[in-house]
């Protein structure tokens, strides 16, 4: 079972992710949490490239083309061979990420996205994704009161582009209705976290 979750900046992804783990480990199931970009060597390695904040010549082309190349390694390296041992994968953003924000807030178009990740995925598509919508302006208050975060590239951008990756997120809903969950993201964590469980138990149980 291949589980994502997808959401703009400070959706509570991570955390929400770290509880449905917890969660679902002590009812007995294998569970492997993972992120995008990223989640093993080579990809974080790419992620580190994809989000330097010196890096300001990038090309969105270029960045899409690397985030599709995590990806794909990542799920080649990590990913399947976890879903063909049984495990559970819970997978911190996927292919939606790089629609909305290299497609759609970027600019490059939902097909051209598409195609490059159609390539490097071969198909593994997720069996349901948790979208946690929230406004920009809540999302970013909430990622400015967390001392601990890493800047990165993104942090340049304005709330503009943030409200493009909202609107963005919201047509790639309308087009997978079946895969994607919208979740309330403006509600209190517990809230999030609490639905988010309801949601992927749902499906366990389905
Ligand atoms: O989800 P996480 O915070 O780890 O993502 C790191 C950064 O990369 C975020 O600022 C996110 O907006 C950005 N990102 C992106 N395009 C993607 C995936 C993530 O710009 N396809
Ligand atoms: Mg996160």
């Amino acid at each position: 079972l291949f589980i994502t979750v997808e959401g703009g900046e400070g959706a509570g992804k991570t955390s929400v992710l770290h509880y449905i783990e917890a969660r679902l480990r002590q009812e007995g199931h294998k569970v492997m949490r993972t992120r995008e970009p990223g989640g093993i060597d080579i990809s974080e390695q790419i992620r580190a490239v994809i989000l330097d904040v010196a890096h300001t010549k990038m090309d969105a082309r270029t960045e899409a083309l690397l985030y599709a190349a995590a990806r794909r390694q990542h799920l080649v390296e990590k990913v399947i061979p976890a879903l063909q041992a049984g495990t559970i994968v819970l997978c911190d953003r996927f292919i939606d990420s790089s629609l909305v924000y290299q497609g759609y807030a970027r600019g490059i178009g939902f097909k051209e996205v598409k195609a490059i990740n159609e390539f490097a995925i071969e198909g593994y598509m997720p069996d349901i994704t948790l979208y946690f919508d929230v406004e920009p302006e809540v999302g970013l208050a909430r990622i400015e009161a967390d001392r601990n975060r890493e800047l990165n590239r993104l942090d340049q951008e304005n709330l503009r582009f943030h409200q493009e990756v909202r609107a963005g997120y919201q047509l790639v809903l309308d087009q997978f209705p079946e895969r994607i969950r919208r979740i309330d993201a403006n509600r209190a964590i517990e809230h999030v976290q609490e639905e988010a469980l309801r949601q992927v138990k749902a499906f366990l149980d389905a």
